[in-house]
């Protein structure tokens, strides 16, 4: 008889898995709390699923800092362009962006989900949906669905139940407790690709909240980011700010708080910008003076206001002024909470799996997607880990059941 595997969680580690593993003929159930699978990845399409990135491996493995090494073979084994072949192979053809980001020709994701659950389902994999995945009961794992609890006995288990964002989409870090119960180490779940609070004035949150500030660079230590984000009224979040987020979220944690320095006009040299600050003001206001003469946006003018120096920007000199535009500080408190975040650093640390991605205190359980303790910038580096983790962790299964 085939053996059963039981995977829990229905993203796309565990979806990946289960085509992994149904594919050599072994009984797959998947077992999904949300009365449907790839709630994540749908919402991921949203913003046109950017599946993997198209740079070369080096660059592309280094975006997993110091979980890159661990996650090398992991990557070799499916790489970026085995998952863009596999999602040609769903009937989606993908194209690289302007960025080197890759995306499905149709930006999104809900067809590329219907092809994929078709394939399991041909290949005879159970989706037990409304299953709340509870722990075990001794040998078997227990499940509250509707008002019974289920137990199931299965010859192996594969847990990808995601991190803890976005609760409401299913992945929500209750599997935490039942981990830790079971003497598996955990780090800490914390917010990834998140934003961070700053201390508007009440006059700049009504005013700007909503509004993106564009071609701004942003610097953190050592590391520069062009791109743009956005004000929101209690603080900043978006695709240049998630791009610093661990390390601003490392900092403030360190020392309880951060501070990002932004270079308003990037394209304009220092040089430049000094000449044209020297344009006398001829009676207008600051905020029009920097407007006419560096075409400074509402918002950038807006943080200027921000400054308590504010009303002595008029009597400062060009090079002053240069420097506080081409360098302005803004002090971050704290990391938006995790619901908000995009991803989640922390989770089931690699020191308790083994080579195979199987826990080493609870043999035949494997673990796989976004709940392993790694975290990467947004750009397809997530999808890419979370779907080669399920691929790489299925097939740590398949030695050790052979090995049995
Ligand atoms: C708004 C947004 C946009 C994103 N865009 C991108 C993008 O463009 N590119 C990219 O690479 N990444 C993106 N991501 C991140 C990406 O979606 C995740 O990294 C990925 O979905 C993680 O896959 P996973 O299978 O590990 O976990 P998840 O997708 O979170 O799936 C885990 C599954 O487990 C289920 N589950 C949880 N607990 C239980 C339980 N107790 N019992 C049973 N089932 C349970 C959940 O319901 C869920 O279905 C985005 C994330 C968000 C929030």
């Amino acid at each position: 008889m085939n053996k059963k595997i039981a995977i829990i969680g229905g993203g796309p580690a565990g979806l990946m898995a289960a085509e992994t593993l149904s594919a050599k003929g072994f009984d797959v159930s998947i077992f999904e709390k949300k009365p449907s699978v790839g709630r994540k990845f749908l919402m991921a399409g949203r913003g046109g699923l950017n599946l993997t990135h198209s740079e070369d491996f080096d660059g592309f493995i280094r975006k997993y800092n110091s979980k890159a090494e661990i996650l090398s073979p992991v990557i070799r084994g499916f790489t970026p362009q085995a998952l863009r072949d596999w999602c040609e192979g769903l009937g989606e053809k993908t194209f690289v962006g302007s960025s080197g980001r890759v995306f499905p020709e149709s930006f999104k994701a809900s067809p590329l989900l219907r092809a994929w659950i078709k394939r399991l389902e041909s290949q005879g994999v159970r989706f037990m949906l409304n299953h709340d995945w509870r722990g075990w009961d001794k040998e078997s794992l227990v499940f509250q669905a509707a008002d019974t609890l289920v137990h199931v006995k299965s010859d192996a288990v594969l847990l990808a139940l995601g991190g803890a964002s976005w609760p409401r989409l299913g992945s929500d870090g209750t599997w935490l407790d039942i981990l830790t119960d079971q003497d598996v180490e955990v780090a800490p779940l914390r917010p990834s690709n998140c934003g961070f609070f700053v201390e508007w004035s009440s006059v700049f949150s009504e005013r700007f909240a909503g509004q993106s500030l564009k071609a701004v660079e942003l610097s953190f230590q050592d590391k520069k980011i062009r791109g743009e984000f956005m004000m929101t009224d209690k603080g900043i979040e978006g695709g240049a700010v998630y791009a610093l987020s661990a390390l601003l979220r490392e900092a403030i944690q360190n020392d309880g708080a951060a501070q990002l320095v932004l270079d308003l006009k990037p394209d304009l040299s220092a040089e430049d910008m000094h000449q044209r600050l020297q344009r006398p003001r001829r009676g207008l206001s600051m905020s029009n003076y920097l407007r006419k003469a560096l075409n400074l946006s509402d918002v950038a003018i807006g943080l200027l206001m921000e400054r308590p120096d504010r009303q002595k920007l008029g009597a400062y000199k060009a090079a002053q002024l240069t420097q506080i535009i081409k360098s302005y500080a803004l002090d971050l408190q704290a990391p938006f909470s995790i619901e908000r975040a995009i991803s989640t650093a922390g989770g089931v640390t690699f020191e308790s799996l083994d080579e195979n991605f199987m826990l080493v205190n609870k043999p035949g359980v494997f673990v796989a997607g976004e709940m392993l303790d790694w975290e990467a910038p947004t750009g397809g580096y997530l999808l890419q880990a979370s779907i080669a983790s399920g691929v790489y962790a299925a097939n740590g299964m398949v030695s050790w059941l052979s090995g049995r």
